[in-house]
């Protein structure tokens, strides 16, 4: 059995909101999992209900092959961290360190031992003398990581941990943190709002929207193999294009661009299909400017420039294909002019359908297997 195993797991709060339905996860010793998704999806909640802070009302949850339903925080060998940090403000950042092991009653040459080796890893060796006031946000956060990892627990659960930082500090840490999970193997499960954090961060994310697990799989599945319209939209930035439209024959039409699907699908799903609406996605780095159609044949959409974001790396092209938006992701040396009207080309491997009224992915003959 996995490590840390959550079976049917479902939330109900006494005023009868259902939090979280039927949460299935079975996670391997030493993975890094993150739960994304939009405030209210429920990820708080499920973490807080690993950690024995807020009680299951159905479902099983095994930590380490025993059922822990029924365990009290200390008893489940989780550290958390959480959001606020929750630093004792009167203590040093060595006593900080020290008070979970203070607590069990370790000796003390083994505490001193272990705050040095955690704060040699935390680069906190300097600051050892100082009260949490007089550190920097990220240095605070490094003390809470700290706390958790100095414990040597078999699970870290981290709620949120940099969203009190800057910008510049959270892409920091965020390093830093892989770099800790790295060294210490420690099974992790982090929370978070922001996809591009959940991206660099995890071997597998959790894509959550209200209460129910959308998809599980790694940065990799879940960018190329989106399995609906939510994954697609929330996973990547900017988001992929999701354009309305109707099959109609073997054809839809954006703005005035009629794409024949039978390049990309097949006679049983294109008949399937016929007269229905769907929606025709494609990432806005997934696009082209020139025809290469011999050796990566495209459509061909028509369209007018309306407003050009050149962010350095790269220039974010908002167009109009009449009266449809999209975005398209391009090389800054190719920045077209505004209000002008141009050509894109979006490669057929690039492309995604989606059934409109179920959202569900419609595979292609490209879909990535
Ligand atoms: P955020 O990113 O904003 O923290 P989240 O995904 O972590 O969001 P949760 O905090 O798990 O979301 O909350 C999930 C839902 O449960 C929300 O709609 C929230 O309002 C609701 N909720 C949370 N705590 C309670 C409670 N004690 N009683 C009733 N409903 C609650």
């Amino acid at each position: 059995m996995s490590y840390l195993s959550l079976k049917d797991i479902i939330k109900i709060y006494p005023n009868g909101f259902h939090a979280v339905h039927n949460f299935n996860l079975d996670v391997e010793k030493g993975e890094f999992i993150v739960f994304v998704g939009p405030s209210g999806c429920g990820k708080s909640t499920t973490l807080r209900m690993i950690a024995g802070l807020e009680n299951i009302s159905k479902g099983d949850l095994f930590i380490n092959d025993v059922r822990a339903n029924d365990k009290g925080p200390r008893e489940r060998e989780i550290a958390m961290v959480f959001q606020s940090y929750a630093l004792y403000p009167q203590m040093s950042v060595y006593d900080n360190l020290a008070f979970g092991l203070t607590l069990q009653g370790v000796d003390e040459d083994v505490i001193e031992e272990r705050v040095l080796k955690t704060a040699k890893i935390l680069g906190l060796t300097d600051y050892l003398d100082r009260k949490p006031r007089a550190l920097s946000g990220g240095q605070r956060q490094r003390v809470a990581v700290g706390r958790a990892i100095i414990r040597k627990v078999g699970v870290f659960l981290m709620d949120e941990p940099l969203s009190n930082l800057d910008a510049k500090q959270r892409v920091t840490m965020r390093s830093e943190i892989t770099q800790i999970h790295r060294e210490t193997g420690a099974t992790t499960i982090y929370v978070t709002h922001d996809q591009t954090e959940a991206m660099t961060m995890a071997d597998r994310i959790v894509v959550m929207k209200d209460g129910y697990i959308q998809q599980i799989g790694t940065p990799y599945d879940l960018y190329f193999k989106p399995v609906n319209m939510f994954v697609a939209g929330f996973i990547g930035e900017p988001p992929m294009n999701l354009l309305r439209t109707k099959l109609e024959g073997s054809c839809v039409t954006i703005g005035t661009n009629k794409l024949d699907l039978t390049k990309i699908i097949d006679a049983a799903t294109l008949k399937k299909y016929d007269g229905k609406e769907l929606v025709f996605g494609f990432r806005p780095e997934a696009v082209k400017l020139e025809n290469e159609e011999n050796n990566d044949p495209s459509y061909e959409i028509s369209c007018t420039s309306e407003l050009t974001e050149l962010l350095g790396d790269n220039t974010n092209v908002y167009v109009n294909i009449e009266g449809v938006q999209a975005i398209l992701k391009i090389d800054p040396h190719d920045t077209p002019e505004t209000d002008i009207d141009i050509k894109f080309y979006i490669p057929y491997k690039n492309v995604y359908l989606f059934d409109k009224e179920s959202e569900e992915v419609i595979p292609t003959q490209f879909s990535v297997k």
